[in-house]
């Protein structure tokens, strides 16, 4: 790409609002297709600022270094540490996505004073639907924040920011959140002391506001609401929604991922290499519990998938464990494939879909380290094929 606007043009944006942060007059907006993109570039770029977007941007620059050739998985990348557990604290693990771990490790960080805030995905005080960054302080803040929002949100809007202001900061985001602030450091290595900690967790994809607001009416809901969550408060917890005059509606996960929210996920989400948090130093996940192969959406008590990438993540995470924050058990490497098919099935052919790409577009992705090609031979060339070709046809497609 010579410029950031065809980045956004070939979709291939990521939303993580780095470049909104960095260029003058820029806002991140949703998008005809329902996305959060950068609004104004054209208009507010210099041949500077261009070259630098270009070089950080994580749509088109995915990096992987962080390799350790005896942790290192040829799916699932390095791993250091890998658990299944949940957080001590009942109310943590019942507000959380799955067992509340990455809200419960924010709030140990925050409250032993090695961070002083938290940068993370927050909802819209004035609207229940809108996701927005914020810099959370305390406990109470953290918690409220707990749980995940399948729909855009651009957390490094205010990393720049954060960072010039001297917080030390723990950030959680999508694993194309965490790739967009480490391509970020990299460049700008003066910052890299403040930002000690990353979390992520793994992703299927962002869903568009639209799906959102398709989820809202087929659960009957056309009313103004109060309240909104995609899950959580149990394990995986329904979609709800609570309308001002405090009328409930709800749609089970099965229902509300499996036939609404993730099948309107974002172009670039198809060709990710990354879903599995290869940047971070801790990574959550569903430890979801499986029937028949597949895994098994009965409502439980909340259990997480843990597992730290770095030394460091490491470290953290044993402190985590021997303090009783977090409670957990070992857990074998063979059984992630069982517990997240979805994203082993995504492994083996991310590589195909990203060729698929490339044949269309004629363009190189800046994308390393992550095994495409060897996890390709994990499938068979007819899969393959087809991921290949349905890529090559969806890549033609502009905004
Ligand atoms: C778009 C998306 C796709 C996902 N796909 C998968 C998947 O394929 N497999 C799987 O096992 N898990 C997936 N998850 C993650 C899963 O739902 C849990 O977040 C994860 O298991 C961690 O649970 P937890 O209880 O430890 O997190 P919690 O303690 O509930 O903390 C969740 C943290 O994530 C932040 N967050 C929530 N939504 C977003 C967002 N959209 N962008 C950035 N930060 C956000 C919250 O602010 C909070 O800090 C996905 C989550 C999202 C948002």
């Amino acid at each position: 790409m010579k410029n950031v606007q065809e980045i956004i043009d070939n979709r291939l944006c990521t939303g993580c609002g780095l470049c909104a942060a960095l260029i003058p007059n820029v806002r991140m907006e949703v998008d005809s297709e329902g996305f959060l993109t950068p609004s104004g570039i054209k208009e507010n770029i210099n041949n500077d600022l261009n070259a630098k977007i270009l070089s950080i941007c994580p749509g088109i620059n995915q990096i992987n270094k962080n390799k350790d050739t005896s942790k290192e998985n040829k799916i699932w990348g390095r791993i250091e540490v890998l658990k299944s557990g949940h957080s001590s604290d009942e109310e943590i693990r019942h507000k959380g996505s799955s067992g509340g771990v990455l809200t419960a490790i924010a709030i140990y960080l925050i409250e032993s004073n090695m961070v002083t805030g938290v940068l993370q995905n927050t909802v819209s005080k004035n609207n229940p639907i809108e996701n927005l960054p914020c810099l959370s302080k305390s406990k109470i803040e953290i918690i409220s924040n707990a749980g995940s929002r399948y729909a855009p949100t651009s957390i490094l809007q205010i990393l720049p920011e954060l960072l010039k202001s001297n917080e030390k900061l723990a950030i959680i985001g999508k694993p194309c959140d965490i790739s967009a602030a480490h391509n970020f450091l990299v460049e700008n290595p003066k910052y890299k002391s403040q930002v000690p900690y990353m979390f992520s967790f793994y992703c299927a994809g962002q869903p568009s506001y639209f799906a959102t607001q398709k989820l809202l009416n087929q659960m009957g809901c056309n009313d103004e609401i109060d309240e909104f969550r995609y899950r959580g408060h149990g394990w995986p917890g329904d979609a709800t929604a609570i309308t001002k005059d405090g009328i409930k509606y709800t749609m089970s996960y099965n229902d509300s991922w499996g036939k609404i929210l993730g099948k309107e996920i974002h172009f670039r989400c198809k060709i990710c290499p990354d879903g599995v948090g290869y940047f971070a130093d801790i990574v959550c996940a569903d430890a979801w519990d499986t029937k028949d192969g597949y895994p098994d959406f009965k409502e439980k008590d909340g259990e997480s998938l843990i597992i730290a990438k770095t030394s460091k993540g490491a470290l953290l995470l044993e402190e985590l464990i021997n303090k009783g924050v977090i409670i957990s058990k070992q857990l074998e490497i063979d059984k992630i494939k069982k517990i997240q098919p979805y994203q082993f099935n995504r492994r083996v052919v991310i590589g195909a879909r990203i060729l698929g790409f490339i044949f269309s577009k004629k363009y190189i992705l800046n994308f390393k380290g992550f095994n495409l090609l060897k996890n390709s031979f994990s499938t068979n060339f007819r899969n393959l094929f087809s991921n290949f070709l349905g890529t090559y046809k969806r890549s033609s497609k502009k905004k």
